[in-house]
């Protein structure tokens, strides 16, 4: 194995191991560590036909002393079962979902990359419906499986700031499948990812569906605004993704910098209050967001080349958490025995 860990960017990489289990007849077999990165299934499967299928994403993140934690992955368990309700799928249960995780992580511990060099391991659990079935209707079979690659940024940029475009389509509808983490949503999110990408944008975000005035996520993160007088804000919204990163913000920032913490409207028209803006998730952690094209205009935050100095605290504190640096909230750190 050759892997420059400061070279990483976020891409696939095959590793030795991945967990496999199926769901049959009602219920879940025990579950499998496997080489073979292959799904074998049927073409009939409703997750080809109908995207019946969902998705987490986490990571793990090697420490100082040479352990390896895994932040909140209660959570991601947890969301996975609301985004498999969501879609008439079978719920994975929490402990399952926790020891499927652990057990991947173990098997490939040697790509958990080194303390320091700023690269982490993600894990991608997916469940699937497959097996034979062509009307629509939920499938009569289920897998599931965790697999995982060592990654880096997400954003060329990592604390850089990067730009963003507002997007004139819409990723999800008001009472739609914005809230779950399906794979629909970034089908469509990928026309206009690509022509964010071909303006030179980072990507694009998406304003609320019904009105178009008010900003409410990135598209694979949540959005965040510092304001000029210390609040941080981020958009509430029940077509957003409840990103972990998000909420774990929210706490930190009030808990840990003193800031007034809120959920609540980012009105695309009055991004003057913000002195500072970011996007958050697993992947992007947090990434400073530079400008925001809207239209004819081009609103600057902090800078377009440098993190602004809340940005910065709140990429410190929560990423010390993770590697281990930190005091961690309680219950925030999973450690991999
Ligand atoms: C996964 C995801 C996020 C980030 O959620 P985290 O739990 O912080 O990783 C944000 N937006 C969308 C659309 C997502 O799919």
């Amino acid at each position: 194995m050759s892997i420059d860990w400061s070279k990483l960017g976020f891409e696939y990489i095959k590793t030795p191991f991945r967990y496999l289990s199926y769901w049959k007849d009602g219920q879940w077999d025990e579950g499998t560590l496997t080489e073979d990165s292959t799904l074998h299934i049927s073409e009939a499967s409703a997750a080809l036909h109908y995207g019946q299928q969902c998705f987490e994403g986490l990571k793990a993140y090697r420490r100082k002393d040479g352990k390896i934690n895994l932040f909140r992955v209660d959570e991601n368990a947890k969301r996975l079962q609301r985004s498999a309700q969501r879609l008439l799928m079978p719920a994975v249960p929490v402990e399952k979902f926790i020891d499927a995780v652990k057990q991947v992580v173990k098997a490939n511990a040697d790509y958990v990359p080194p303390y320091g060099t700023g690269a982490t391991l993600y894990l991608r659990p997916l469940l699937i419906g497959v097996g034979d079935n062509i009307g629509v209707k939920p499938a009569p079979e289920y897998i599931f499986t965790v697999f995982c690659m060592p990654v880096g940024p997400y954003f060329k940029g990592g604390l850089t700031p990067t730009n963003f475009i507002v997007s004139d389509y819409d990723r999800a509808a008001p009472q739609g499948t914005g809230a779950a983490k399906v794979g629909g949503n970034y089908a469509a999110s990928l026309l206009p990812g690509h022509q964010a990408h071909e303006h030179q944008f980072s990507d694009c975000i998406y304003l609320d569906p019904e009105t178009h005035t008010k900003i409410e996520e990135v598209g694979s993160a949540n959005f965040f605004g510092i304001t000029k007088d210390n609040q941080f804000i981020t958009p509430k919204s029940p077509s957003i993704l409840p990103s972990i990163t998000k909420y774990s913000l929210l706490y930190l920032a009030k808990e840990r910098l003193g800031l007034e913490a809120i959920e609540g409207d980012v009105k695309i028209n009055e991004l003057d209050r913000f002195a500072e803006a970011g996007a958050c998730g697993t992947a992007a952690v947090i990434s400073p967001i530079g400008g925001i094209q809207y239209k004819d205009n081009f609103h600057v935050f902090y800078s377009e080349t440098e993190v602004g100095p809340v940005t910065k605290a709140l990429y410190e504190e929560l990423t010390g958490i993770q590697f281990g640096d930190k005091p961690a909230p309680e219950g925030w750190i999973f450690e991999v025995e």
